[in-house]
């Protein structure tokens, strides 16, 4: 935390900001250690304050020592020139990408005397780049979601609906030690498949059709996020031509991706090849995103990206192609990776082989 906070502190000068108030809830967890709902932590050069409400007075004193808590009750604006002004502030800092319109005229008009500048991504490029400590974690999580997907096939039978499957991992994840599900399991069978943020439904996964699963689970605040595309019983023709375009994309960009390549390049790398197969309308969506305390951060891998955003070593990424077929479904193929100078260390362990998506159907 001390590190995080010299790194913070650093930008601070860097942008010519006297404080930061920091109210995203990843970003002050980052930062601070405090995992409440609510809270402010107001960083300067000199001070680090904490400031929440009664129901957090205890577990903030606990879990953010390097933090001065301020007992700020539910009137943290009536409280917000004092502090600012014992923090010595004139330029002020705050999250444009987070705080709401209201909150920030509110924060404005208590504190007028202060000049507020919206600062954009501050803590986020910093939590991108991971700990060696923070890998690890992740690493935890993406065995627990590998080793549930592997239970959950095992047990997959005809008759199974969508939810089911869903329902299969979270107790998977939750047997294995996870803190819970990283976000709401995919399970897409058939032409539903092609829909790639679909929500499972009360309805019978049939034979014969690709299934995308997108799972992932959350250990200690740190996520992971994978997807499969299996077939319970015989797959058609289709299935085998698209999912070896897309594994054959996933697996050139294992290859390729190293630090320094821009996030435009990166998506590039399996954009090309998709494109080339004809399939340019059918991979709608980014390469991949990054992967931390929250499942989606920093960096987008993406023809969207910003070009001069640049892979560093560090990061934690998922490479996920996926090529969707609106009258036939989808495929889609997740790893997590961790970025290093010399390419992609993959983290996920689940196979991705072709005969290994094809699960019995008796
Ligand atoms: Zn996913
Ligand atoms: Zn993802």
């Amino acid at each position: 935390m001390i590190d995080r906070l010299a790194a913070v502190r650093k930008k601070l000068n860097e942008a010519e900001l006297d404080a930061l108030l920091v109210s995203q809830s990843e970003n002050r967890r980052y930062l601070s250690g405090f995992t409440g709902s609510a809270g402010v932590l107001i960083i300067s050069a000199e001070n680090a304050m904490l400031a929440t409400d009664f129901r957090y007075y205890t577990q903030a004193e606990d879990q953010a020592p390097a933090f001065d808590l301020v007992k700020v009750g539910y009137k943290f604006t009536d409280h917000l020139a004092d502090l600012l002004t014992d923090a010595g502030a004139q330029r002020v800092g705050f999250e444009s990408e987070h705080l709401t319109v209201a909150q920030h005229e509110r924060w404005q008009e208590a504190a007028s005397e202060f000049e507020w500048i919206a600062t954009s991504g501050l803590v986020e490029d910093q939590r991108a780049v991971k700990s060696p400590q923070e890998v690890d974690k992740v690493r935890l999580a993406v065995e627990v979601a590998d080793e549930a997907f592997a239970r959950v096939s095992q047990q997959l039978r005809p008759g199974a609906t969508e939810q089911d499957v869903a329902w299969m991992m979270r107790a998977e994840m939750h047997d294995l030690g996870a803190g819970g599900i990283a976000f709401e399991t995919i399970v897409a069978a058939g032409k539903d498949g092609a829909k790639p943020h679909y929500r499972p439904a009360n309805k019978k996964i049939p034979t014969g059709v690709p299934i995308v699963i997108d799972m992932g689970a959350a250990i200690d605040g740190y996520h992971s996020d994978m997807t499969r595309t299996i077939v319970l019983g015989a797959p058609d023709a289709t299935f085998y031509e698209i999912y070896s375009l897309v594994l054959h994309a996933q697996e050139q960009v294992a290859a390729q991706i190293r630090a320094g390549m821009t996030c435009v390049e990166a998506d590039a790398v399996a954009r090309d090849i998709i494109e080339e197969a004809g399939h340019a309308d059918h991979f709608g969506h980014g390469l991949g995103h990054g992967v931390g305390l929250a499942v989606h951060e920093a960096p987008k891998l993406s023809f969207t990206a910003n070009e001069d955003n640049v892979l560093k070593p560090g990061m934690v990424v998922t490479i996920e192609p996926g090529v969707y077929l609106p009258d036939w479904g989808g495929v889609r193929i997740e790893d997590m990776a961790v970025v290093r100078e010399d390419g992609l260390d993959i983290l996920t362990r689940t196979p991705k082989a072709v005969e290994a998506q094809i699960i019995p159907a008796s």
